[in-house]
């Protein structure tokens, strides 16, 4: 599959969720210490970037965060 462009923090709804390339950088408060795209369920895989269900046709850092985080089920 052709590679997804970046959701960039500056997209409107990106920054509506407190979007993140690195989630170690958030000041937002909701966000709780390891958590990142990589362990959230809506993340498509991908070591370093790929789809997430809230952003369709973007490409989110597996180490990003935003606010609609879901810790992924076991
Ligand atoms: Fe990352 Fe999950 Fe937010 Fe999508 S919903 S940007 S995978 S934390």
């Amino acid at each position: 599959a052709a590679d997804l462009p970046h959701l960039a923090e500056t997209d409107p709804t990106a920054k509506a969720l407190g979007y993140v390339e690195d989630a170690s950088k958030t000041t937002n408060p909701k966000h709780k210490a390891g958590d990142t795209c990589s362990n959230c369920q809506f993340y498509g895989g991908g070591a370093s970037y790929g789809p997430c269900q809230l952003f369709p046709g973007k490409a989110v850092s597996a180490k990003g965060w935003c606010v609609s985080h879901t810790p992924k089920k076991a």
